[in-house]
């Protein structure tokens, strides 16, 4: 199995910048979290993303299988 180096812009970060970058309004109340993020957590071969809203604590998951391209 090969293994790249991480050189700045492997799958994982495009994702990262794309989920960071949008997708912060809250589905439940509507409040946009624009000083928000998604927090990655990664492990193995999968990463988790979690967004907590600020305004009424609904939490979001999104998990992301890497290598499934
Ligand atoms: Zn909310």
């Amino acid at each position: 199995m090969a293994h790249s180096r991480p050189g700045g812009h492997s799958p994982f970060e495009r994702l990262r910048s794309r989920y960071e970058e949008r997708d912060l309004v809250c589905p439940k109340c509507g409040y946009d979290d624009a000083d928000g993020k998604w927090l990655a957590a990664t492990g193995g071969d999968r990463i988790q993303y979690r967004h907590l809203c600020p305004s009424c604590g609904y939490v979001r998951r999104r998990t992301f299988l890497l290598g499934e391209e």
